[in-house]
């Protein structure tokens, strides 16, 4: 593969959650960067502050849908980024609340605390001390098993950033992914997942998405990192479901 090119971004944020632009910046961003697809995707309402509650898809939807009318070629979809939270991979999107939505995102932040209060010791603290102590068997176990369940509990498009704040075994991690028909995200912005990773997943059968995460309008589709990665360790075409004009499967709308 020589060039990759991407025809969709399905992780960007706006002022709806702690993004700087508006669902219109965005949309011009992306249309100048030539995406054909391009979702809004903000952080669900666990997330500190910012999070967007559920009484405000409907807002969002027709804000956007207002939007969408000024541009022919660019494909805009409502989504969220969900916080998984705890053990029992619970997340913060009710599947009734779905149906307002277009593509479900999830992903663990570390702000959003668990729902229950043994998970603050099982997760919360792994997650504050990565960079200064080196995670456990014990701690990478339980981090595994709270994607592989949020994975298998819900039905998430896109799982975002894993690896970020956590260490995880990555093979189980895209098994389930494989599995379920989750996209695995390549985040450019937290640079995960690191090279020691990326083999890991590559031999499981989880098929890729490569996000901006973009928090600024001008960042929609700057995924460098994740094209080198891609590029260094060969991932074929046929494993990214962002590039060539490819449509997802989605799995929170079967
Ligand atoms: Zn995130
Ligand atoms: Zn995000």
């Amino acid at each position: 593969m020589d060039e990759i090119k991407l025809t969709a971004d399905y992780h960007s944020h706006t002022r709806y959650s702690h993004g700087s632009g508006t669902i219109l910046d965005n949309a011009k961003s992306a249309s100048q960067k030539g995406l054909e697809i391009l979702a809004i995707t903000d952080h669900a309402v666990r997330h500190p502050i910012v999070g967007v509650s559920p009484k405000k898809y409907d807002k969002m939807r027709a804000d956007l849908e207002e939007v969408q009318k000024g541009f022919d070629n660019l494909t805009l979809m409502l989504g969220i980024e969900a916080n998984v939270l705890g053990m029992a991979g619970d997340i913060d999107v009710k599947e009734k609340d779905m149906s307002k939505l277009d593509i479900v995102l999830a992903g663990y932040h570390l702000t959003s605390f668990p729902y229950k209060f043994s998970d603050y010791f099982k997760i919360t603290w792994n997650a504050l001390t990565k960079y200064t102590m080196k995670s456990t068997k014990a701690q990478i176990a339980r981090n595994t098993t709270m994607f592989v369940n949020a994975v298998k509990k819900h039905p998430i498009d896109i799982l975002t950033h894993p690896g970020f704040r956590l260490d995880i075994d990555y093979k189980e991690v895209g098994k389930v992914c494989a599995d379920y028909g989750t996209y695995v995200e390549l985040s450019s912005r937290h640079k995960t997942p690191d090279e020691k990773s990326i083999e890991q997943l590559l031999s499981t059968d989880c098929v890729f998405v490569i996000n901006s995460d973009a928090h600024k309008p001008e960042n929609i589709a700057s995924c460098d990192f994740a094209i080198a990665l891609a590029k260094k360790y060969g991932i074929p075409d046929t494993r990214i479901a962002n590039i060539l004009g490819k449509k997802l499967d989605l799995r929170s709308k079967r």
